[in-house]
């Protein structure tokens, strides 16, 4: 891995930049416009594999992808989940059925695909999950019931990516499997979260009540492969390669959003003089920036190591990596938008300027989809060898 950006990568950075430059905002008719134009570009599928309509490229090119969009102020939520959990999961474990359906049609743009785990009484805890999946000993469907919380986009994703677990392996520890349902399946309910959040990808409850699902849902296939012998962990496999680039994109979209931010403060600092120089000549103004900036970039260089390892096939590596990235991304960007807004004065705060929605929104990124001390946990017990407390 080179810490200096290849010549390919560059070219990528600047075309995503010049593209998503001229969509100066994404309300929500006008994002699945910008997402299927995004599409033909062959940004949204640059991650998955060219034999499936697929760029053939890895995480690393497609952080780098949605960090630009963000950093033009027009981020791609649904990217962190449509082709980096969903494609990542159906193109390393799907059935070759599973594949040639969703591949092609997650990279064009022509389909898309929520994920959801998060559960009202499971929330950080996702070995508490308790969405079941039996099966229909007559016709051998699967019958999938329980709650989930916070899911992003299932309004507007042709299916939801659901991880839930077998009825036998409902006590002891978590033994997932996950499901591909279609957003209008029977018993298949979801009601808006009214979020403080200005974007264009809504949150949804979803209640799932005796959904009744073919045997081909499963991704990976039947249950001889996700529980049988051997494939026993087939289903916590899968999960953890989706987890990974889920933080790693969490990441790009808080960096792209810090840079944002802290682009909009520069910009404005240079110019609004209130005394004999410029506002950006004062010290106080100046280094909360040029921290902010340093922040940002430290952590982009944990983003690409992560994305590297990951696109290396070192999936324990990147889970780490992954982790320290999102976590430094994600502080970095409260704190630029904390530090941009502040820049602005009064006009932080307008609408005109922009900057005082991204307060709430830069918050995801600290909280979802796996909070900071999730994270601190996680050093605390896998790097630094600390005991639990839970
Ligand atoms: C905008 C948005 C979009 C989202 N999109 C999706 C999606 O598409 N799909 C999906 O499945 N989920 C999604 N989520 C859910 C998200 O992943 C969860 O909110 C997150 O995992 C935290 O879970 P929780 O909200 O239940 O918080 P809780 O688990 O209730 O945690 C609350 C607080 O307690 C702290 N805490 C909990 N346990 C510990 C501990 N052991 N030690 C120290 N502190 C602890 C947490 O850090 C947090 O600060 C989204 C959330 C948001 C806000």
């Amino acid at each position: 891995m080179s810490v200096i950006e290849s010549e390919e990568h560059k070219a990528l950075r600047e075309a995503v930049a010049s593209f998503a430059k001229n969509h100066p905002s994404t309300p929500a008719p006008d994002s699945r416009r910008f997402w299927q134009e995004a599409a033909k570009l062959g940004y949204i599928g640059v991650n998955l594999p060219e034999a499936y309509g697929g760029g053939g490229g890895g995480i690393t090119e497609l952080c780098l992808v949605l960090e630009e969009m963000g950093a033009a102020g027009n981020p791609l939520l649904m990217m962190i989940v449509s082709p980096a959990i969903c494609g990542t999961v159906i193109s390393r474990f799907g059935t070759e059925a599973q594949k040639r359906e969703w591949l092609p049609a997650l990279a064009d743009g022509s389909r898309l695909m929520a994920f959801g785990i998060t559960e009202p009484d499971a929330g950080s805890n996702s070995h508490r999950i308790t969405t079941t999946a039996r099966r229909d000993p007559d016709t051998g469907d699967w019958l999938l019931t329980g709650r989930k919380v916070f899911v992003s986009g299932v309004d507007i994703a042709d299916a939801t990516l659901i991880v839930g677990r077998t009825e036998d392996a409902r006590t002891g520890s978590l033994k997932p499997c996950l499901f591909i349902v279609p957003r209008d399946t029977p018993g298949f309910g979801r009601r808006m979260i009214d979020m403080e959040l200005n974007a264009a990808e809504k949150q949804f409850e979803l209640v799932l009540d005796d959904v009744r699902l073919p045997a081909d849902a499963l991704v990976g296939g039947g249950p001889s492969h996700a529980f049988g012998s051997g494939g026993e962990d087939a289903g916590l496999l899968q999960l953890f390669a989706g987890l990974n680039p889920e933080r790693i994109m969490t990441a790009a979209f808080a960096i792209g959003m810090g840079r944002f931010a802290l682009s909009r403060a520069v910009e404005y600092a240079r110019e609004r003089t209130v005394w004999k120089a410029p506002i950006g000549a004062h010290q106080a103004i100046a280094h909360p920036l040029a921290q902010a900036h340093i922040e940002l970039e430290l952590a982009r260089l944990m983003m690409q190591k992560a994305a590297y390892l990951y696109d290396a096939g070192d999936d324990v590596g990147a889970g780490e990596a992954a982790n320290m990235a999102k976590y430094a991304a994600a502080e970095a960007c409260v704190k630029a938008v904390d530090q941009a807004v502040h820049t602005l004065g009064g006009n932080g705060l307008t609408r005109e300027f922009g900057l005082a929605r991204l307060i709430t929104a830069a918050r995801v990124s600290r909280i979802a989809p796996v909070s900071r001390e999730m994270i601190l946990n996680y050093v605390s017990h896998q790097t630094l060898g600390l005991p639990k407390s839970y």
